[in-house]
């Protein structure tokens, strides 16, 4: 049952959210292999990102993995320490995954993340919550999907001292973004069998800036009257969240909201080592990455869980449209972690990195 509902979130039953994507692939030059950019990251990043590579090679995977990584100076032509070059990699295969990304602390550069997130346009992130099967945790049968938006908000990057021991930090709500997430998550609702979606927001205190938020989501939940619309504060949605989980179905919110309750969400499942997530990005682009960060303190050990990011790549390989490798990688993920014998620390497990990814390996 919930494998079922695990694999609902990932695919398209009817491949209608091509509106919001393109199937333009990059091809390899030599061969018919789909390129794909990858951005290993930092911290536990590249023990992850090893670990997909290791299973989509097993599992015969038509990728090549066109490699990008951070660089040790800042690029003027991004402001950042993200290359122009790893920049066009994305927009040019419109496909990539992305491993954790620390933003080194300094002046004079863009976080990472924001510079990825604003120059491709990356205007929603879809964060899936299922209970994983043989996994108990205190819920059973977790299944929502976390929509976030991605470009402004919170982290518009916006801050000054406004005098000595005063800052101000600005808060940018368009319509142009509200609608386009607001379209999203209705959209997908309606093309994944959804049948309600919450908007959420605190537009008692924030009147203008969620309030807009909010009359953006009403103007298109209009246009979707087969899917329940309501709004919840956002105090009360974390309430709910805990003491019922299966009370949400799709929530679509601001930006800084969507990275606090899809962590909640996280939590309701066994944590951060598995959930997965995706970027969308206007003209079709879909860039995965797990929504845990670089977990500095057990980085280089070989103690990651790899799964998060796998299941990111799975949603990866579902937007191109290779289900058949994509049931089977998830598959074999599943059956891993019911399974029990190989689960890494932060499933209360014993194994390393190295030896979950071999059993992943070993179910494909
Ligand atoms: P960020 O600010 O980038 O989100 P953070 O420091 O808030 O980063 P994480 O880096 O995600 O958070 O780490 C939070 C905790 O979760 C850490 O204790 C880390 O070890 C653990 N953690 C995160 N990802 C994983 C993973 N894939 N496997 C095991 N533990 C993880």
């Amino acid at each position: 049952m919930a494998s079922h509902l695990f694999r609902r979130v990932l695919r398209n039953p009817n491949n209608s959210s091509r509106v919001f994507s393109s199937l333009d692939r990059s091809f390899s030059s030599d061969s018919n292999l789909i390129r794909a950019t990858i951005f290993p990251g930092d911290g536990i990043g590249p023990e992850i990102a090893q670990s997909v590579k290791q299973v989509f090679s097993t599992a015969g995977v038509p990728i090549e993995w066109e490699e990008h990584y951070v660089g040790t100076e800042i690029d003027p032509r991004t402001q950042s320490f993200l290359t122009w070059e790893s920049l066009e990699s994305v927009r040019r295969n419109k496909v990539g995954l992305k491993g954790p990304m620390a933003t080194p602390i300094g002046k004079g550069h863009r976080s990472l993340n924001l510079t990825l997130r604003k120059e491709l346009n990356l205007y929603a992130n879809v964060r899936p919550c299922y209970s994983l099967p043989g996994y108990k945790t205190r819920y059973d049968n977790v299944d929502l999907i976390t929509i976030r938006e991605n470009t402004e908000g919170e982290y518009s990057g916006l801050e000054h001292q406004v005098v000595r021991g005063v800052v101000e930090s600005l808060k940018i709500i368009t319509r142009q973004a509200s609608m386009r997430v607001a379209e999203y998550a209705f959209h997908y609702a309606k093309t994944h069998g959804r049948q309600r979606v919450s908007a959420i927001h605190k537009a008692n205190i924030m009147q203008k800036t969620d309030g807009l938020f909010l009359k953006c989501c009403r103007e298109v939940a209009e246009k979707y009257p087969e899917i329940v619309y309501e709004e919840v504060v956002i105090d009360n949605c974390c309430m709910m969240l805990v003491k019922n989980p299966s009370l949400f179905d799709v929530l679509v919110m601001p930006n800084l909201y969507g990275d606090i309750i899809s962590d909640l969400c996280a939590g309701l499942i066994g944590g951060l080592g598995l959930t997965p997530s995706c970027n969308i990005g206007e003209g079709g682009i879909a860039l995965a990455e797990a929504v845990h960060g670089s977990a500095p303190d057990i980085a280089g050990k070989n103690l990651a869980n790899p799964t998060a990011l796998l299941l990111s790549a799975v949603s990866m390989l579902r937007h191109l449209e290779l289900n058949d490798k994509a049931d089977q990688i998830q598959d074999a993920i599943l059956k891993t972690i019911a399974e029990g014998r190989y689960r890494t620390g932060d499933l209360g497990g014993k194994s390393t990195t190295t030896e979950f990814t071999n059993a992943v390996c070993d179910h494909l």
